[in-house]
């Protein structure tokens, strides 16, 4: 079976995203709607989506639009119809009658539906025609969400669906986990039972949203939306709906039942248009006070908005049983909860699936947990758990458990794919070392390198280890969602409070020294970047020899916008990649004035496609849908050169002053024009400084050093000032930029 051409049948949310990501992969595709609905609104709507859904937003004409009135016919030609309209049974029933009549002999015919039992779905079908049925259910952004759940029927032609699965993974780079005919199949089931028991504990122990939002997220390898947060983000009126689904399906012996009882609150909120962030607030909202929006929480006992607070519960790293074990409230809803949904996740096995793992996996891929309910067990200990738990009535699972006290009891991970992830090979290394910012893995021939802190933001600690690792041929590559946002703001900027500018040279010095031996050490380096890749992320990236990139990453050097310009290398090596052009051959000013556009701005690319223009990434780089793939193609990469040898060190020839002048044009007409104002000019200047060469002509011949030492000088003179200082603590406050 070979999936050529697909159609998307419903051009909503989840249509309209399925079909984009369909595009991504180079599949011809056509969305059919409503006569009433489809035109130009999907296309449009793809079009202007955040995050973009699009790799490359010049494709989207690729997907084809129409109407099942006047274009059914395209049916005849498709290898796989998927059906993704309104969660009704009466449409869905009526669109599979005339999809099967007009179908091509033995096209796979699937639905995205998150709550419909396939057995209802497919109760109309006769057996020939539920052999080729079966349930694809993906994720929202389907771009941007590694899981989807393929559910199979008792008719179903095995090969087939293991076919479709393959396809899935390859080409649309999908962590593709087959499972039963169980409601909310393995994601849903669990994910809405934790943020149900999340949500509910919070208001039996008395939480505020924010501190149940500070526990139920990083704290627990669980993303910074928190539970409430999330519930905002999705809708509390589809939550409700989620729920009412559930309440039907499940028998009332399952405990789901405990934690989906309706809450006032949530009633009250939904029926006054506080529907989360699409509507007029949810459980947070913006209040419009004057000019300035203030971000406010409800307060859950009272119902009223109160400034949100920020709360700290100073616990950056994931590490559950410091956690669990705090005596203090925090400690006391982390281990509610967390004892909970293992509890609750283990009562499933194995009714849900025989294989835990998937569980775990599914989580991970479809809520972006870095750990499931049977990796949490495993971190806290099975002896640890059995000393606080001794009632799991009719749960097999933890009966067999608590009889064998089996620590090892986790075995392999990631058992759905064959790929050779990096979750599946870090536990088979010889040894591990590192520190607090980035572990170490090694084994015979290579080394791994993964970052741990929050955000994979960089410290000293995170070079340490970097350095320490060039020993062996280096992969740098990490299972959490970014890659690295930068370096670590809070930790400069405690410096920076002390006055002790000294440590934050010495870290950038060593930041520096670290990425040339990145470059030049004997053994060659890959980094293998998905999602944020930003600042020092990027520099990191662009001194590694080797680059295998999911194509979910954001990159780019961000620097300016805190007042900052790149000093880890980045203004070197993007000025080198221009260097390497035939304009800048052509014109010595071409190569300072093309870098300093894209780092004066802080553009970023959001895919290696917006990313090799502007020299983020270069066309030998590898690009890989697959995210579970990147350890193997990076594995690839160190096997192809196994006779490497570190690259000859970069000349520049730049034009110094002449280019210095044109950029201070462009600076005064922004500031005249009042898109830059004082601060900018100061740190734009010091860019243009750096990115010119400095004191130099274009007869002189600078080393790296040279251009290390420039952006070293430019950092450090941008740092000391208070309105880098300000923009950097407002930043880290707001997450949004100061202009000032
Ligand atoms: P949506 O409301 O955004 O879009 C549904 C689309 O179906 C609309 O464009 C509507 O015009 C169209 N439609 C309705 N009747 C139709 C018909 N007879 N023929 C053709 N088109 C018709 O819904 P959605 O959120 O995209 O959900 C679609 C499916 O995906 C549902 O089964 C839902 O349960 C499931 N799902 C949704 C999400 C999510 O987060 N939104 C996630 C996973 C699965």
């Amino acid at each position: 079976m070979d999936i050529k051409k697909v159609v998307v049948i419903g051009s909503g949310t989840m249509g309209s995203g399925i079909a984009a990501h369909l595009c991504n992969a180079n599949i011809p595709v056509t969305l059919l709607d409503l006569k009433t609905e489809i035109s130009e609104k999907a296309r449009d709507r793809i079009h202007k989506s955040k995050p973009p859904l699009l790799i490359d937003k010049s494709k989207i004409n690729n997907i084809k639009v129409g109407n099942i009135s006047d274009n059914f016919d395209i049916i005849k030609e498709a290898d796989w119809v998927v059906e993704a309209v309104v969660e009704r049974i009466d449409i869905k029933h009526q669109i599979y009658e005339k999809i099967f009549k007009e179908r091509k002999d033995g096209a796979i015919v699937s639905s995205n539906t998150s709550s419909i039992p396939i057995k209802i779905l497919s109760e109309n079908l006769t057996d020939t025609e539920k052999k080729d049925f079966c349930i694809t259910h993906f994720f929202n952004p389907v771009r941007y969400m590694g899981l989807l759940e393929i559910v199979k029927n008792e008719n179903n032609d095995l090969n087939k669906i293991n076919q479709l699965k393959k396809f899935c993974e390859v080409e649309l780079g999908k962590g593709a986990i087959i499972c039963n005919d169980t409601p909310g199949f393995l994601g849903n089931r669990v994910g809405v039972y934790a943020m149900q028991v999340a949500m509910t504990e919070a208001f039996k122990m008395k939480l505020s949203i924010e501190e149940a939002d500070a526990v139920f997220g990083r704290p627990m390898g669980i993303p910074k939306t928190g539970v409430f947060g999330l519930y905002d983000l999705i809708g509390i009126d589809l939550m409700a709906d989620v729920l009412k689904s559930f309440i039907k399906e499940l028998p009332k012996s399952d405990e789901f039942h405990e934690v989906a009882k309706e809450i006032p609150l949530v009633k009250r909120l939904i029926e006054t248009g506080y529907t989360g962030r699409k509507g007029k607030g949810g459980f947070y909202r913006i209040n419009k006070a004057g000019t300035t929006k203030v971000m406010e929480a409800i307060n859950l006992e009272t119902g009223d908005y109160l400034v949100a607070k920020k709360i700290d519960i100073k616990s950056d790293n994931v590490d559950l049983n410091r956690l669990i074990n705090r005596k203090d409230k925090y400690g006391d809803y982390a281990w509610s909860v967390i004892s909970k949904i293992i509890k609750y996740a283990s009562s499933l096995v194995p009714g849900i699936t025989k294989e835990f793992n998937d569980i775990d996996e599914a989580m991970r891929l479809g809520f972006n947990w870095t750990k499931g309910p049977f990796e949490m067990l495993e971190e806290i200990g099975v002896k640890n758990f059995f000393d606080k738990v001794n009632n799991f009535k009719g749960n097999e699972f933890l009966k067999n458990l608590s009889k064998t006290k089996n620590e090892d009891f986790y075995g392999e991970r990631q058992k759905y794919t064959n790929i050779e992830t990096l979750g599946k090979v870090k536990r088979t290394a010889s040894s591990v070392d590192g520190n607090d910012s980035a572990k170490i893995y090694r084994f015979n021939d290579y080394n791994i390198v993964e970052f741990t802190t929050k955000a994979n933001a960089l410290n000293y600690d995170s070079m340490d280890a970097l350095k320490k690792a060039t020993d062996k041929p280096l992969i740098i590559i990490n299972e959490s969602m970014q890659f690295s946002a930068g370096v670590n703001l809070t930790y400069t900027m405690d410096f920076a409070d002390k006055n002790d500018f000294k440590s934050i040279e010495k870290f950038i010095k060593y930041f520096q020294e670290t990425c040339k031996h990145l470059k030049y050490s004997k053994y060659p380096v890959v980094s293998a970047p998905s999602g944020l890749t930003l600042g020092g992320g990027f520099e990191v990236m662009v001194q590694s020899n080797f680059v295998a990139s999911h194509t979910n990453i954001v990159v780019g050097l961000v620097e300016t916008i805190v007042g900052l310009i790149p000093a880890g290398g980045g203004c070197k090596e993007m000025l080198a990649r221009w260097l390497n052009t035939d304009e800048a051959k052509a014109n010595p000013n071409y190569a300072s004035l093309k870098v300093f556009d894209i780092i004066g701005y802080g553009k970023t690319a959001t895919s290696p496609v917006e990313a090799e223009p502007m020299k983020y990434l270069r066309p030998e780089d590898k690009k890989i849908m697959n995210r579970n793939s990147l350890l193997e193609v990076s594995k690839n990469i160190l096997m192809d050169n196994k006779n490497f040898k570190a690259p000859e060190e970069l000349k520049f020839n730049l034009p110094g002053k002449s280019v210095l002048e044109d950029m201070y044009k462009i600076l005064d007409k922004l500031y005249n024009d009042k898109i830059i104002l004082d601060h900018g000019v100061k740190v734009a200047r010091e860019l243009a400084y750096v990115l010119s060469g400095g004191d130099t002509t274009i007869d002189k011949t600078l080393s790296e050093d040279d251009l290390f030492k420039l952006e070293l000088e430019a950092f450090m003179r941008l740092i000391e000032t208070q309105k880098t200082q300000d923009r950097i603590k407002y930043t880290l406050g707001t997450g949004k930029p100061l202009i000032n």
